[in-house]
């Protein structure tokens, strides 16, 4: 399951109001600026479920540029504006920091228990996420083109190992078995 399987979840978790997503690797490849059709048509279908969308992302310099640029389209096809949260919004802190959750959730006008963030990464993601008090996480399947040399190399194999110690699946194709649910 990607990041459409994800925001069909979330339409079914009444308490979830604001959906959270990582960038790269989670809505769309690496470096590119082309979301799938199948997942704007996602994305598009939780706004109109009356939910938040807002991309979380450590792009800093002017590769934010491009994050606001896929919220431009996002905000566009859906109907709805489409938040941004860079380093540069949460004091300089990068993903795993909670910080960037925070003010994701802070800017959406909810607490963090109402929340869901969806992300590639066990550790930036996920954890960061959890930390910050999400009501639920979602791990994908990494999708589209090209990868960041140092995540390919060294994080993702770590996180590969980290996987079954966490209670995650160790093969890709079967994120997720289950949102891990954080609040009660
Ligand atoms: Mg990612």
């Amino acid at each position: 399951m990607g990041s459409e399987g994800a925001a069909r979840w979330i339409v079914g978790e009444p308490w979830a109001r604001v959906a959270t997503f990582d960038l790269d690797k989670t809505l769309l490849g690496y470096r590119t600026e082309d979301v799938p059709a199948s997942v704007l048509a996602a994305l598009r279908d939780l706004v109109a479920s009356g939910r938040k969308i807002v991309l979380v992302s450590n792009a800093h310099g002017v590769r934010v540029n491009r994050v606001r640029r896929v919220a431009a389209t996002i905000g566009e096809y859906t109907g709805a504006p489409c938040g941004v949260v860079v380093p540069a919004d949460a004091g300089d802190k990068i993903k795993p920091d909670p910080g960037m959750f925070r003010v994701a959730a802070e800017r959406a006008g909810v607490e963090p228990t109402a929340c869901v963030h969806v992300g590639d990464q066990l550790f930036k993601d996920i954890w960061g996420a959890e930390r910050a008090g999400f009501g639920a996480t979602v791990l994908v399947r990494p999708t589209g083109d090209g990868d960041h040399l140092g995540v390919r190399y060294l994080q993702r194999p770590l996180e590969t190992l980290a996987r079954p110690w966490l209670g995650y699946p160790l093969v890709t194709r079967r994120f997720p078995v289950k949102a891990r649910l954080v609040r009660g």
